[in-house]
């Protein structure tokens, strides 16, 4: 990583859903890890840097399939051909065999973006030969619920033109403030602009969808030039393969836009420095709920006395 980096402050929804779980959680992610790549860091920012890469088996699968889904749009929209679902899935079984080798020995010590890190090793979860084999199995059902949908089969018939994006970095600007986001794919269909999301997480309930598909769609139109008719946000649940189809009104994205101006100055309020973007650790509570600590990343460094 480039050590001359700035931590400048950008808002998103994971940020916010972040912030609002722990707000020492929320400094360790955003402001605690920060230089942690470089060789002169500290002990404990290294500790910090490290443990914010883990992922639980949840985002761990969550990020496979994303991975995956995202390689084989781009070849789509490049022209390039794309494989069969049993390569892709072949391929990816291997790739969660390698990243599961790789955590049991910590290698992400050495290197935490070179390797992947599961919070179930790094904190020695019990986790039975079964369990990892229902990961592999999530990930299997997720891909080819896509691959074997009528949607799948409609974006490998899309003109390479007509795909906006696909899981790239982008951003915009509220009062000056930059908000992020990655959108899983944005095409053209019609005269419409869709935004997809896929969904692979197993529980029903999707807290801040609502803010998420609003931005989405703020994004979308200041983006892409469209009026808001225009714009449509499809979440596609990839364990039920259920399509869920949002509406954004404008009412709907002034209330979010005020939901983002609140969490934004809340955030800003705890700031030391607001043109640095530079803050004290004391200022950030912690929760010190045992069931949010117990699964947080920072445990180690955060609450060393819990189990
Ligand atoms: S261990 Fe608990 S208090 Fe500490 S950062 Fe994590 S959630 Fe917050």
């Amino acid at each position: 990583m480039n050590p001359t980096l700035k931590n400048t402050f950008s808002w998103s929804v994971s940020r916010d859903s972040v912030f609002r779980v722990c707000p020492r959680k929320y400094f360790f992610n955003y402001y605690g890890h920060w230089g942690g790549w470089l060789k002169d860091a500290s002990p404990r920012t290294r500790q910090v840097y490290v443990l914010k890469q883990l992922k639980n088996r949840a985002t761990w699968i969550g990020q496979i399939v994303h991975d995956c889904i995202a390689r084989t749009l781009r070849n789509i929209s490049r022209g390039v051909p794309v494989l069969g679902l049993d390569e892709i899935l072949s391929i990816t079984r291997n790739l969660m065999r390698q990243d599961y080798r790789h955590s049991t020995k910590k290698r992400y010590w050495q290197n935490p973006r070179g390797y992947c890190g599961l919070f179930e090793h790094e904190y020695d979860i019990e986790v039975t030969d079964a369990q990892w084999r229902n990961a592999a199995e999530d990930v299997d059902h997720c891909l080819k619920t896509f691959y074997q949908s009528e949607h799948y089969e409609r974006f490998r018939r899309l003109p390479p033109a007509e795909f906006l994006e696909v899981e790239q970095f982008s951003s915009f600007y509220v009062d000056g403030f930059e908000l992020k986001m990655k959108l899983d794919c944005a095409i053209r269909e019609d005269e419409n602009v869709v935004v997809w999301d896929w969904k692979t997480g197993k529980k029903e309930s999707d807290t801040g969808l609502s803010l998420q598909m609003g931005c989405y769609a703020l994004y979308a139109k200041d983006t892409f030039r469209v009026e808001l008719d225009k714009i449509l946000t499809r979440r596609f649940d990839l364990h039920r393969g259920i399509l869920h189809e949002h509406s954004i009104t404008q009412r709907s994205l002034d209330e979010m836009i005020t939901y983002v101006r609140g969490s934004i100055s809340d955030m800003v309020a705890l700031l030391d420095n607001v043109e640095e973007n530079t803050v004290r650790e004391d200022r950030f509570t912690k929760v010190e709920r045992p069931e949010v600590c117990l699964t947080c990343n920072f445990l180690r460094v955060c609450q060393p006395r819990l189990p």
